[in-house]
């Protein structure tokens, strides 16, 4: 791999999730064998709710998660995070945020995956798909990010258009829907990911699409790059055409996330 790209990579899976491979340390290596500027392990939270050793770590895995995270932070400093990636459950935000003061997190990704238990980005569940309005599909997930982020638990907000992952479109023009959004997230000051997974899903466009990367641009928020790479080989992956795609929507700069003592996390930008 030869990336050099001048860029972290904020989102990276581990085998502990039970559907990726490679553990935090050969995330690194493929960080640093790739010329990637740093690297966030971020793997699934234990779902709340949605315990399946298929989908994300148990509870009693998450001190050895951090732990081993911690442990090649150390090693690598000024060059690894210790982030996760927790899902948005309206009726668990308060699980959520108790797993999360529990541990020294770098940042949190915040996604959403269920609407209303249907886990609608898992190829399994895909019959959801022709018993639901898509366009009513489309409304529920953004209005769910949108109290996601209200939350105030989550730096970064993930996979910004997941639902069209398996290449279902709304029908319905979305603007208004996207606006209400879009303003959500800027008042809630988190930053949105360029997630390259969707080169990599039957969509085969980056999340999120271009058209509203260009709005994320207008609406002022920041944006940070991540592969969700679930294999070390995906590390970095796409970002020479993440970083053309963003600066296509307007974007000069990333945002760089860097941990202060006393656990406080600085943005700075940097240019891409
Ligand atoms: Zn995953
Ligand atoms: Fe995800
Ligand atoms: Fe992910
Ligand atoms: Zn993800």
């Amino acid at each position: 791999m030869n990336i050099r790209a001048e860029m972290p990579d904020y989102h990276t899976h581990t085998s502990r999730c039970g559907h990726a491979v490679g553990r935090p340390e050969d995330y690194v290596a493929a960080a640093l064998d790739g010329g990637l500027s740093g690297i966030g392990i971020s793997d699934h939270m234990p779902l709340a709710g949605h315990p399946d050793p298929a989908l994300s770590m148990t509870p009693a895995d998450l001190p050895d998660y951090v732990a081993e995270v911690l442990e090649v932070k150390r090693k690598h400093p000024g060059f690894v995070l210790l982030g996760i990636e927790a899902d948005y459950f309206p009726d668990r935000a308060g699980d959520v945020r108790a797993v999360l003061e529990s541990q020294p997190f770098d940042y949190v990704i915040g996604s959403v995956h269920y609407l209303d238990g249907w886990g609608f980005d898992n190829p399994e569940n895909l019959a959801g798909y022709a018993e639901r309005d898509i366009n009513a599909v489309y409304a529920r997930y953004f209005e769910l990010l949108g109290d996601a982020a209200a939350t105030g638990l989550y730096t970064i907000i993930g996979h910004l258009d997941l639902v069209k992952k398996f290449g279902y479109r709304p029908t319905s023009n979305m603007a208004q829907v996207l606006d209400t959004l879009l303003r959500r997230l800027a008042r809630a000051g988190v930053i949105v990911e360029i997630n390259t997974a969707g080169l990599r899903a039957p969509v085969a466009e980056v999340y999120p699409s271009p058209a509203i990367l260009a709005e994320v641009h207008a609406h002022g928020i920041p944006i940070t790059f991540g592969s969700d790479a679930h294999a070390p080989q995906d590390v970095g992956w796409g970002f020479a055409v993440a970083a053309q795609l963003a600066r296509r929507a307007g974007f000069r700069a990333r945002a760089e996330l860097i941990p202060q003592p006393g656990g406080r996390m600085q943005v700075e930008y940097r240019r891409i």
